[in-house]
């Protein structure tokens, strides 16, 4: 719901450059092997452009979001092949396709490299629904469990296996996110060098008019209506709430929202007046009162460290619990 800074994503790079070099030249070993092993002459030709591209370009696993988007046709298009498919005739993308994605480790790396470097990025919550982690668990064997980082795509990994682990294509997004998400055209750009873009979201909760009022006289949380406004977007992308049913899931937990209105009622300004002394003792950053006050992250910039954060802080400012 909100961009990154892509000066802030380029430092955290910095830090692992060492690992994304490794992450390259492992690529160019294991798509060089597959070559020697792959006959048909259209998927050599495309693993060819492929296996060149990561070698003539260093930088191939950096290349920012513009980049990525003005050279993703270089190599062009999987390879088609024909299949029979319950006795009819078509064409379908060569297995080449699944086998650059082996041979590019995604799998691993999504177990082992991206959650500590989207941690140094200060990701932890879905960069569309803001609702969810980004890390689910999956059995490995009877005993054995692992965190998995889900990543969305941006270019999908079906038409452009090639830019799998390219890092400004991964956007940390929760399990339903990606599902939902597929193959539909939304907007968001998350790595950005608009600094008004990473600090403003252009989404918003907000509470139907009334709602605070209705649920003081009935006392009733299913009561409490409340929208999910966003942008207006050009024709032929979909809205968030189209695609990923955004007041849908949000209306599972107005709950919050009910402590929410309750604190407007109960703090009134000589109670916040004390609290906030006795915070001043403690000698803490002064944005860590507010925090502690609605109970999650009370500025846009820092919505992807904690899931709801974007509904309590929108809520909590139209309430005047915060400023
Ligand atoms: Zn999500």
């Amino acid at each position: 719901m909100i961009a990154i800074h892509k000066t802030k994503v380029n430092d955290v790079q910095k830090i692992f450059k060492t690992e994304i070099e490794q992450q390259r030249l492992a690529a160019i070993s294991k798509l060089t092997a597959l070559d020697t092993t792959t006959t048909s002459k259209k998927d050599k030709d495309y693993l060819k452009s492929i296996i060149n591209l990561f070698i003539n370009n260093n930088d191939f696993l950096l290349w920012d979001s513009k980049k990525l988007h003005n050279e993703k046709d270089l190599v062009g298009n999987v390879p088609m092949v024909p299949k029979t498919v319950k006795g009819v005739r078509k064409m379908v993308k060569s297995k080449i396709k699944d086998k650059i994605l082996v041979a590019l480790d995604y799998k691993r790396l999504r177990n082992t490299f991206y959650p500590k470097y989207f941690k140094e990025i200060g990701i932890k919550a879905c960069v569309y629904c803001n609702s969810q982690l980004t890390i689910s668990a999956i059995k490995n064997s009877k005993k054995e469990y692992s965190a998995k980082f889900d990543v969305d795509h941006y270019h999908s990994k079906d038409d452009y296996p090639f830019l799998s682990i390219s890092l400004f294509n991964l956007y940390p997004a929760c399990a339903s996110c990606n599902r939902l998400k597929s193959t539909n055209p939304i907007e968001l750009e998350l790595y950005s060098d608009n600094a008004f873009k990473t600090k403003n979201s252009s989404y918003k909760f907000k509470l139907n008019s009334n709602a605070k009022a209705k649920y003081l006289t009935t006392k009733d949380s299913n009561e409490i209506e409340f929208s999910f406004v966003e942008p207006s977007y050009v024709p032929g992308v979909k809205k968030f709430n189209e695609v990923f049913h955004i007041e849908g899931v949000y209306q599972t937990q107005v709950d919050l929202i009910e402590e929410l209105i309750i604190k407007s009622q109960i703090y009134n300004s000589s109670y916040l007046k004390t609290l906030e002394d006795n915070f001043k003792k403690l000698n803490l950053h002064p944005a860590l009162f507010k925090r502690t006050l609605i109970g999650n992250y009370t500025e846009d910039k820092d919505i992807h460290k904690r899931p709801m954060s974007k509904l309590v802080m929108d809520i909590a400012k139209e309430l005047e619990l915060i400023k």
